[in-house]
Protein backbone atom coordinates (compact mmCIF):
# COMPACT_ATOMS: atom_id res chain seq x y z
CA UNK A 1 0.00 0.00 0.00
CA UNK A 2 0.93 3.60 -0.96
CA UNK A 3 0.12 6.97 0.82
CA UNK A 4 -1.90 7.88 -2.49
CA UNK A 5 -4.14 4.99 -1.69
CA UNK A 6 -5.22 6.25 2.01
CA UNK A 7 -6.91 9.87 0.39
CA UNK A 8 -3.95 12.35 1.18
CA UNK A 9 -3.68 15.46 -1.54
CA UNK A 10 -1.34 16.15 -3.85
CA UNK A 11 0.55 18.76 -1.17
CA UNK A 12 0.46 16.03 1.53
CA UNK A 13 1.97 13.34 -0.66
CA UNK A 14 4.58 15.59 -1.92
CA UNK A 15 5.87 16.40 2.07
CA UNK A 16 5.64 12.51 2.21
CA UNK A 17 7.93 12.33 -0.45
CA UNK A 18 10.23 14.34 0.81
CA UNK A 19 10.69 12.91 4.05
CA UNK A 20 12.01 9.92 2.34
CA UNK A 21 9.03 7.49 3.28
CA UNK A 22 7.99 5.12 0.74
CA UNK A 23 4.91 3.55 2.72
CA UNK A 24 2.62 4.12 5.19
CA UNK A 25 3.50 2.17 8.80
CA UNK A 26 0.93 0.17 10.34
CA UNK A 27 -0.74 3.09 12.06
CA UNK A 28 -0.82 4.99 9.18
CA UNK A 29 -2.69 2.43 7.18
CA UNK A 30 -5.35 2.48 9.86
CA UNK A 31 -5.62 5.63 11.58
CA UNK A 32 -5.35 8.31 8.20
CA UNK A 33 -8.47 6.94 6.45
CA UNK A 34 -9.89 6.79 9.77
CA UNK A 35 -9.33 10.40 10.75
CA UNK A 36 -10.07 11.85 7.36
CA UNK A 37 -13.80 10.40 7.90
CA UNK A 38 -13.93 12.67 10.83
CA UNK A 39 -14.99 10.63 13.94
CA UNK A 40 -13.44 9.96 16.79
CA UNK A 41 -9.70 7.22 17.31
CA UNK A 42 -8.42 5.36 20.05
CA UNK A 43 -4.88 4.59 19.36
CA UNK A 44 -2.51 2.81 21.12
CA UNK A 45 1.11 2.99 19.82
CA UNK A 46 4.24 4.64 20.94
CA UNK A 47 6.95 6.51 19.70
CA UNK A 48 8.79 5.32 16.75
CA UNK A 49 4.97 3.53 15.00
CA UNK A 50 4.68 6.56 12.92
CA UNK A 51 1.94 7.57 14.78
CA UNK A 52 2.44 11.36 14.82
CA UNK A 53 2.78 11.42 11.00
CA UNK A 54 -0.55 9.21 11.21
CA UNK A 55 -2.54 12.47 12.82
CA UNK A 56 -0.81 15.02 11.75
CA UNK A 57 -1.44 14.25 8.11
CA UNK A 58 -5.18 13.43 7.98
CA UNK A 59 -5.69 16.60 10.77
CA UNK A 60 -3.66 18.64 8.09
CA UNK A 61 -5.91 17.70 5.32
CA UNK A 62 -9.08 18.32 6.99
CA UNK A 63 -8.00 21.77 7.88
CA UNK A 64 -6.87 22.55 4.27
CA UNK A 65 -10.74 21.12 2.97
CA UNK A 66 -12.25 22.99 5.48
CA UNK A 67 -12.85 26.81 5.89
CA UNK A 68 -10.96 29.05 7.94
CA UNK A 69 -13.53 30.75 10.38
CA UNK A 70 -14.05 34.70 10.87
CA UNK A 71 -13.09 34.32 14.29
CA UNK A 72 -9.17 34.73 15.48
CA UNK A 73 -9.41 31.00 17.45
CA UNK A 74 -7.24 27.75 17.30
CA UNK A 75 -8.56 25.16 14.60
CA UNK A 76 -6.64 22.12 16.03
CA UNK A 77 -4.83 21.71 19.60
CA UNK A 78 -2.02 19.07 19.86
CA UNK A 79 -1.58 18.35 23.46
CA UNK A 80 1.54 16.61 24.85
CA UNK A 81 2.95 15.90 27.48
CA UNK A 82 6.83 17.33 27.61
CA UNK A 83 8.46 20.18 25.35
CA UNK A 84 10.89 18.28 23.65
CA UNK A 85 7.57 16.09 22.38
CA UNK A 86 5.21 19.08 21.71
CA UNK A 87 8.60 21.01 19.67
CA UNK A 88 9.00 17.33 17.40
CA UNK A 89 5.08 17.31 16.48
CA UNK A 90 5.36 21.27 15.94
CA UNK A 91 8.56 20.16 13.20
CA UNK A 92 6.00 17.42 12.28
CA UNK A 93 3.64 19.32 11.51
CA UNK A 94 5.76 21.93 9.62
CA UNK A 95 7.74 19.37 7.47
CA UNK A 96 4.19 17.56 6.26
CA UNK A 97 1.83 20.83 5.91
CA UNK A 98 5.11 22.39 3.82
CA UNK A 99 2.83 22.40 0.49
CA UNK A 100 -0.42 23.97 2.54
CA UNK A 101 -1.20 27.48 3.63
CA UNK A 102 -1.57 26.57 7.42
CA UNK A 103 -0.50 28.56 10.26
CA UNK A 104 0.84 26.61 13.54
CA UNK A 105 2.82 27.25 16.68
CA UNK A 106 3.98 25.18 19.45
CA UNK A 107 3.61 26.78 23.03
CA UNK A 108 5.94 25.35 25.87
CA UNK A 109 7.08 26.35 29.35
CA UNK A 110 10.62 27.40 30.32
CA UNK A 111 10.58 29.97 27.76
CA UNK A 112 9.58 33.62 27.10
CA UNK A 113 5.66 34.06 26.61
CA UNK A 114 5.83 37.20 24.63
CA UNK A 115 6.62 35.32 21.26
CA UNK A 116 4.13 32.79 21.98
CA UNK A 117 1.61 35.32 22.42
CA UNK A 118 2.58 37.14 19.10
CA UNK A 119 2.32 33.32 17.37
CA UNK A 120 -1.13 32.90 19.01
CA UNK A 121 -2.98 36.51 18.62
CA UNK A 122 -3.67 36.71 14.88
CA UNK A 123 -5.37 32.99 15.46
CA UNK A 124 -3.64 29.36 14.52
CA UNK A 125 -4.91 26.92 12.05
CA UNK A 126 -2.41 24.42 14.73
CA UNK A 127 -1.77 24.93 18.11
CA UNK A 128 0.88 22.38 19.47
CA UNK A 129 0.87 22.87 23.08
CA UNK A 130 1.97 21.36 26.56
CA UNK A 131 -1.11 21.94 29.01
CA UNK A 132 0.61 24.33 31.78
CA UNK A 133 1.54 26.74 28.96
CA UNK A 134 -1.80 26.52 27.26
CA UNK A 135 -3.65 27.30 30.54
CA UNK A 136 -1.73 30.34 31.36
CA UNK A 137 -1.68 31.63 28.14
CA UNK A 138 -5.33 30.89 28.12
CA UNK A 139 -6.24 32.47 31.79
CA UNK A 140 -4.31 35.37 30.29
CA UNK A 141 -7.45 35.98 27.62
CA UNK A 142 -4.49 35.40 25.07
CA UNK A 143 -5.86 31.78 23.39
CA UNK A 144 -9.31 31.35 22.23
CA UNK A 145 -9.92 27.77 21.91
CA UNK A 146 -13.56 28.07 21.44
CA UNK A 147 -13.72 27.24 17.76
CA UNK A 148 -11.29 23.87 18.28
CA UNK A 149 -12.37 21.10 15.28
CA UNK A 150 -9.87 18.75 16.10
CA UNK A 151 -8.48 17.57 19.99
CA UNK A 152 -5.64 15.53 19.77
CA UNK A 153 -3.90 14.08 23.16
CA UNK A 154 -0.56 12.81 22.46
CA UNK A 155 0.99 10.12 24.65
CA UNK A 156 -2.17 10.75 26.86
CA UNK A 157 -0.76 7.77 29.53
CA UNK A 158 2.82 10.03 29.98
CA UNK A 159 0.39 13.12 30.42
CA UNK A 160 -1.54 11.07 33.41
CA UNK A 161 1.46 10.04 34.95
CA UNK A 162 2.89 13.11 34.90
CA UNK A 163 -0.22 14.61 36.87
CA UNK A 164 -1.91 16.90 33.96
CA UNK A 165 -5.78 15.04 34.51
CA UNK A 166 -6.56 18.46 35.89
CA UNK A 167 -5.20 20.70 33.59
CA UNK A 168 -6.58 18.39 30.90
CA UNK A 169 -10.18 18.32 31.80
CA UNK A 170 -9.58 22.59 32.41
CA UNK A 171 -8.96 22.41 28.50
CA UNK A 172 -11.66 20.10 27.72
CA UNK A 173 -13.90 22.58 29.31
CA UNK A 174 -12.61 25.51 27.20
CA UNK A 175 -13.51 23.81 23.99
CA UNK A 176 -16.98 23.63 21.56
CA UNK A 177 -18.88 20.41 22.58
CA UNK A 178 -19.02 19.07 18.71
CA UNK A 179 -15.53 18.58 17.62
CA UNK A 180 -13.06 15.54 16.45
CA UNK A 181 -10.95 13.91 19.41
CA UNK A 182 -8.07 11.49 18.40
CA UNK A 183 -6.47 9.95 21.96
CA UNK A 184 -2.95 8.52 21.52
CA UNK A 185 -1.59 6.39 24.34
CA UNK A 186 1.39 3.41 24.86
CA UNK A 187 -0.63 1.73 27.29
CA UNK A 188 -4.34 1.79 28.48
CA UNK A 189 -4.83 1.86 32.19
CA UNK A 190 -7.70 2.13 33.65
CA UNK A 191 -7.63 6.17 34.16
CA UNK A 192 -7.11 6.36 30.57
CA UNK A 193 -10.18 4.18 29.75
CA UNK A 194 -12.33 6.69 31.64
CA UNK A 195 -10.70 9.75 29.94
CA UNK A 196 -11.62 7.98 26.82
CA UNK A 197 -15.24 6.97 27.73
CA UNK A 198 -15.88 10.53 28.89
CA UNK A 199 -14.08 11.88 25.82
CA UNK A 200 -14.58 10.03 22.52
CA UNK A 201 -17.65 9.46 20.84
CA UNK A 202 -17.62 6.08 19.22
CA UNK A 203 -13.95 5.62 18.42
CA UNK A 204 -11.99 3.80 16.29
CA UNK A 205 -9.52 1.45 17.60
CA UNK A 206 -6.84 0.88 16.73
CA UNK A 207 -3.80 -1.23 18.33
CA UNK A 208 -0.49 -1.63 16.86
CA UNK A 209 2.24 -3.78 18.12
CA UNK A 210 4.13 -3.02 20.98
CA UNK A 211 7.74 -3.09 18.70
CA UNK A 212 9.26 -3.36 22.11
CA UNK A 213 7.69 -6.03 23.43
CA UNK A 214 9.49 -7.90 21.00
CA UNK A 215 12.53 -6.11 19.73
CA UNK A 216 13.67 -8.22 17.12
CA UNK A 217 15.43 -5.23 15.86
CA UNK A 218 17.05 -5.21 19.27
CA UNK A 219 19.78 -6.90 20.81
CA UNK A 220 19.95 -6.44 24.51
CA UNK A 221 22.69 -7.23 27.18
CA UNK A 222 23.70 -6.83 30.65
CA UNK A 223 26.92 -6.38 32.04
CA UNK A 224 27.69 -7.17 35.39
CA UNK A 225 29.84 -5.23 37.13
CA UNK A 226 30.24 -3.50 40.52
CA UNK A 227 28.45 -0.23 41.25
CA UNK A 228 31.76 1.97 41.63
CA UNK A 229 32.98 0.77 38.51
CA UNK A 230 30.19 1.57 36.23
CA UNK A 231 31.77 5.19 34.96
CA UNK A 232 34.85 3.51 33.96
CA UNK A 233 33.08 0.31 32.06
CA UNK A 234 30.45 2.77 30.48
CA UNK A 235 33.63 4.87 29.16
CA UNK A 236 35.85 1.54 28.16
CA UNK A 237 32.67 0.28 26.05
CA UNK A 238 32.44 3.52 24.13
CA UNK A 239 35.76 3.74 23.67
CA UNK A 240 36.38 -0.18 23.32
CA UNK A 241 33.40 -1.08 20.89
CA UNK A 242 33.53 2.66 18.97
CA UNK A 243 29.88 3.44 19.60
CA UNK A 244 29.53 6.80 18.27
CA UNK A 245 25.61 8.08 19.28
CA UNK A 246 24.95 6.83 22.63
CA UNK A 247 21.94 7.60 24.65
CA UNK A 248 22.57 6.97 28.34
CA UNK A 249 19.70 6.52 30.99
CA UNK A 250 20.71 7.26 34.79
CA UNK A 251 18.31 7.93 37.53
CA UNK A 252 18.68 10.92 39.06
CA UNK A 253 19.26 14.31 37.70
CA UNK A 254 23.01 14.51 39.65
CA UNK A 255 23.84 11.01 38.70
CA UNK A 256 23.52 12.36 34.87
CA UNK A 257 25.43 15.69 35.49
CA UNK A 258 27.99 13.34 37.28
CA UNK A 259 28.26 10.69 34.79
CA UNK A 260 28.48 13.59 31.82
CA UNK A 261 31.57 15.16 33.59
CA UNK A 262 33.15 11.73 33.95
CA UNK A 263 33.02 10.89 30.46
CA UNK A 264 34.12 14.24 29.33
CA UNK A 265 37.01 14.16 31.64
CA UNK A 266 37.74 11.15 29.47
CA UNK A 267 37.67 12.48 26.06
CA UNK A 268 34.20 11.42 25.35
CA UNK A 269 32.07 14.44 24.81
CA UNK A 270 28.87 14.16 26.67
CA UNK A 271 26.07 16.36 28.12
CA UNK A 272 23.34 15.61 30.65
CA UNK A 273 19.72 16.81 29.83
CA UNK A 274 17.27 16.83 32.70
CA UNK A 275 14.53 19.35 34.30
CA UNK A 276 17.06 21.53 36.07
CA UNK A 277 18.73 22.91 32.85
CA UNK A 278 17.17 25.14 31.00
CA UNK A 279 15.26 24.78 27.96
CA UNK A 280 18.24 26.24 25.35
CA UNK A 281 20.73 23.79 26.74
CA UNK A 282 18.06 20.63 26.25
CA UNK A 283 17.48 22.28 22.83
CA UNK A 284 20.91 22.81 22.02
CA UNK A 285 22.09 19.21 23.51
CA UNK A 286 19.05 17.40 21.83
CA UNK A 287 19.97 19.26 18.63
CA UNK A 288 24.14 18.18 18.87
CA UNK A 289 23.15 15.02 19.55
CA UNK A 290 21.14 14.57 17.04
CA UNK A 291 23.55 15.86 14.36
CA UNK A 292 26.30 13.26 15.55
CA UNK A 293 28.70 16.16 17.01
CA UNK A 294 27.83 15.64 20.18
CA UNK A 295 28.68 11.23 21.00
CA UNK A 296 26.44 11.05 24.29
CA UNK A 297 23.54 12.49 25.86
CA UNK A 298 22.63 11.54 29.17
CA UNK A 299 18.96 11.82 30.28
CA UNK A 300 17.14 11.06 32.86
CA UNK A 301 13.56 9.46 32.26
CA UNK A 302 11.18 12.31 31.60
CA UNK A 303 13.50 14.06 30.02
CA UNK A 304 13.89 11.68 27.18
CA UNK A 305 10.66 11.53 27.12
CA UNK A 306 9.48 11.83 23.43
CA UNK A 307 12.54 12.41 22.11
CA UNK A 308 12.46 11.30 18.74
CA UNK A 309 15.93 10.55 17.59
CA UNK A 310 15.93 8.09 14.38
CA UNK A 311 18.21 5.39 13.90
CA UNK A 312 19.80 5.83 17.28
CA UNK A 313 22.08 2.61 17.45
CA UNK A 314 22.96 2.54 21.17
CA UNK A 315 21.24 2.58 24.44
CA UNK A 316 22.95 2.58 27.64
CA UNK A 317 21.26 2.05 30.75
CA UNK A 318 23.83 3.03 33.42
CA UNK A 319 21.06 1.91 36.26
CA UNK A 320 18.23 0.03 35.52
CA UNK A 321 14.49 2.00 36.07
CA UNK A 322 12.48 1.19 39.29
CA UNK A 323 9.58 0.28 37.11
CA UNK A 324 10.13 -2.43 34.67
CA UNK A 325 7.65 -0.87 31.54
CA UNK A 326 10.42 2.07 31.56
CA UNK A 327 12.96 -0.64 30.86
CA UNK A 328 11.09 -1.51 27.38
CA UNK A 329 10.34 2.74 27.44
CA UNK A 330 13.89 3.39 27.26
CA UNK A 331 15.13 0.45 25.02
CA UNK A 332 12.65 1.83 22.42
CA UNK A 333 14.67 4.50 21.42
CA UNK A 334 16.69 2.18 19.88
CA UNK A 335 16.55 -0.27 16.71
CA UNK A 336 13.72 2.04 15.08
CA UNK A 337 12.04 1.14 11.95
CA UNK A 338 13.83 -1.61 11.45
CA UNK A 339 17.33 -0.05 12.06
CA UNK A 340 19.80 -2.88 14.10
CA UNK A 341 20.12 -1.03 17.41
CA UNK A 342 22.31 -2.54 21.04
CA UNK A 343 20.84 -1.78 24.30
CA UNK A 344 23.11 -1.95 27.12
CA UNK A 345 22.08 -2.19 31.06
CA UNK A 346 24.88 -1.94 33.40
CA UNK A 347 23.60 -3.81 36.54
CA UNK A 348 25.41 -3.85 39.94
CA UNK A 349 24.39 -6.31 42.90
CA UNK A 350 21.83 -3.69 43.77
CA UNK A 351 19.83 -4.37 41.10
CA UNK A 352 19.25 -7.77 40.83
CA UNK A 353 15.43 -7.62 41.65
CA UNK A 354 14.90 -4.89 39.40
CA UNK A 355 16.51 -6.99 36.80
CA UNK A 356 14.01 -9.99 37.80
CA UNK A 357 11.06 -7.85 37.38
CA UNK A 358 12.54 -6.87 33.75
CA UNK A 359 12.90 -10.30 32.46
CA UNK A 360 9.81 -11.28 33.59
CA UNK A 361 7.60 -8.67 31.89
CA UNK A 362 9.95 -8.83 28.59
CA UNK A 363 9.21 -12.65 29.07
CA UNK A 364 12.92 -13.54 28.04
CA UNK A 365 16.29 -13.34 30.25
CA UNK A 366 19.30 -11.09 28.78
CA UNK A 367 22.29 -12.39 28.39
CA UNK A 368 24.88 -11.54 30.84
CA UNK A 369 28.22 -10.75 30.45
CA UNK A 370 31.25 -9.63 32.19
CA UNK A 371 33.77 -7.30 30.64
CA UNK A 372 37.54 -8.63 31.36
CA UNK A 373 39.09 -6.06 33.94
CA UNK A 374 35.46 -5.24 35.45
CA UNK A 375 34.87 -8.53 37.06
CA UNK A 376 32.22 -7.72 39.89
CA UNK A 377 33.18 -8.61 43.33
CA UNK A 378 31.12 -12.07 43.96
CA UNK A 379 30.67 -10.73 47.75
CA UNK A 380 29.58 -7.35 46.93
CA UNK A 381 26.60 -6.46 49.53
CA UNK A 382 23.74 -4.71 47.83
CA UNK A 383 22.93 -1.10 49.24
CA UNK A 384 19.28 0.73 49.10
CA UNK A 385 19.49 2.31 45.48
CA UNK A 386 19.49 5.90 45.31
CA UNK A 387 16.40 7.67 43.78
CA UNK A 388 16.83 11.46 44.14
CA UNK A 389 14.55 13.84 45.91
CA UNK A 390 11.01 12.55 45.18
CA UNK A 391 11.95 9.18 44.14
CA UNK A 392 10.28 7.64 47.84
CA UNK A 393 7.60 5.26 48.38
CA UNK A 394 8.01 1.64 46.80
CA UNK A 395 8.43 0.44 43.35
CA UNK A 396 5.47 -1.57 42.11
CA UNK A 397 7.96 -4.75 42.62
CA UNK A 398 10.78 -3.35 41.97
CA UNK A 399 12.53 -3.35 45.09
CA UNK A 400 13.48 -7.32 45.01
CA UNK A 401 17.25 -8.02 45.48
CA UNK A 402 17.81 -5.36 47.97
CA UNK A 403 16.37 -2.65 46.60
CA UNK A 404 15.07 -1.31 49.95
CA UNK A 405 14.34 1.60 49.07
CA UNK A 406 13.38 1.07 45.37
CA UNK A 407 11.42 3.99 45.01
CA UNK A 408 7.58 3.99 42.99
CA UNK A 409 9.23 6.82 40.73
CA UNK A 410 10.68 5.82 37.41
CA UNK A 411 13.01 9.24 36.53
CA UNK A 412 13.88 9.07 40.32
CA UNK A 413 12.29 12.53 41.32
CA UNK A 414 12.37 14.14 38.19
CA UNK A 415 8.83 15.03 38.58
CA UNK A 416 10.19 18.49 37.51
CA UNK A 417 11.79 17.37 34.95
CA UNK A 418 9.17 19.80 32.72
CA UNK A 419 8.82 23.14 34.02
CA UNK A 420 4.79 22.30 32.94
CA UNK A 421 4.74 19.81 35.41
CA UNK A 422 2.25 20.72 38.14
CA UNK A 423 3.99 21.01 41.29
CA UNK A 424 2.83 19.56 44.37
CA UNK A 425 1.09 16.68 42.60
CA UNK A 426 2.19 13.30 42.50
CA UNK A 427 2.70 11.17 39.94
CA UNK A 428 0.16 8.91 39.15
CA UNK A 429 1.14 5.02 39.60
CA UNK A 430 0.32 2.87 36.56
CA UNK A 431 -0.15 -0.11 38.24
CA UNK A 432 -3.01 -2.42 37.31
CA UNK A 433 -3.08 -1.13 33.60
CA UNK A 434 -2.89 -3.48 30.56
CA UNK A 435 -0.21 -3.46 28.37
CA UNK A 436 -0.75 -4.05 24.75
CA UNK A 437 0.85 -6.96 23.32
CA UNK A 438 0.85 -7.49 19.62
P1 LIG B 1 6.75 8.71 15.60
O1 LIG B 1 6.26 7.36 16.03
O2 LIG B 1 5.66 9.56 15.10
O3 LIG B 1 7.57 9.34 16.67
O4 LIG B 1 7.72 8.48 14.34
C1 LIG B 1 8.91 7.79 14.45
C2 LIG B 1 9.85 8.07 13.29
O5 LIG B 1 9.40 7.38 12.12
C3 LIG B 1 9.94 9.53 12.90
O6 LIG B 1 11.30 9.85 12.80
C4 LIG B 1 9.31 9.63 11.55
O7 LIG B 1 9.97 10.58 10.75
C5 LIG B 1 9.47 8.24 10.99
N1 LIG B 1 8.38 7.84 10.10
C6 LIG B 1 7.07 8.16 10.23
N2 LIG B 1 6.36 7.60 9.23
C7 LIG B 1 7.21 6.91 8.47
C8 LIG B 1 7.07 6.11 7.28
N3 LIG B 1 5.89 5.91 6.72
N4 LIG B 1 8.17 5.56 6.77
C9 LIG B 1 9.39 5.75 7.34
N5 LIG B 1 9.59 6.49 8.46
C10 LIG B 1 8.52 7.06 9.02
Amino acid sequence: MSFSDLGLRAELLSAIEAQGYTEPTPIQRQAIPAVLEGGDLLASAQTGTGKTAGFTLPMLQRLADGKRPAKRGVRALVLTPTRELAAQVGESVRDYGQHLSLTSHVIFGGVGQQPQVDAIRPGLDILVATPGRLLDLQQQGHVDLSGVETLVLDEADRMLDMGFIHDIRKVLKLLPAKRQNLLFSATFSNEIQTLANQLLDRPTLIEVARRNTTAETVEQAVYRVDREKKRELLAHLIQSQRWFQVLVFTRTKHGANRLAEHLGKRDIPAMAIHGNKSQSARTKALSAFKSGDLQVLVATDIAARGLDIDELPHVVNFELPNVAEDYVHRIGRTGRAGNEGQAVSLVCVDEHGLLKNIEKLIKRDLVKHIEPGFEPDPNAKPEPIENGRGGRGRGRGGNGGGNRNAGSNNAGGNNTANRDAPSGRKRQRRGGQKRQQA
